[in-house]
């Protein structure tokens, strides 16, 4: 009996090693739902020259305004003009959204708690 179970195990091994990659996975298909584009990165070299950070709180000293984030910015949420490809979320979608379109990186996700030197408040 034992020996049975244990067998059963090792056999569920491989499934249960995949399963923090199959909820990654499953968390970036939420994250970009309703939209078109990847994250954006870092290291992209528009990102770099804006100083963009996915975590506002690691930006700059040029981030004087410590309630500035992507979410109260007002290219959040907006695409480039004459992308095709970007599709702003609706007001449902968006306040469960961890990341939503730029206009400033097209193609691309920002997060919702980043920041970057184009940061202008709504309104
Ligand atoms: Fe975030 Fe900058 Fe885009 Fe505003 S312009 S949403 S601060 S990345």
């Amino acid at each position: 009996m034992k020996r049975r179970h244990s067998l059963k195990l090792i056999s569920a091994l491989p499934l249960i090693a995949a399963l923090p990659s199959i909820a990654l996975g499953e968390a970036k298909k939420d994250a970009s739902k309703g939209k078109a584009g990847a994250m954006l990165d870092e290291n992209d070299t528009l990102a770099k020259a804006m100083q963009y950070k996915a975590d506002a709180s690691k930006a700059s000293a040029m981030r004087a305004n410590k309630k500035a984030f992507c979410y109260n910015c007002s290219k959040y949420n907006v695409c480039m003009a004459g992308d095709a490809t970007c599709k702003p979320l609706d007001k449902a979608a968006l306040a469960k959204a961890e990341a939503a379109s730029c206009q400033i990186f097209k193609g691309k996700l920002v997060a919702k708690n980043g920041w970057c030197l184009s940061w202008q408040p709504i309104g």
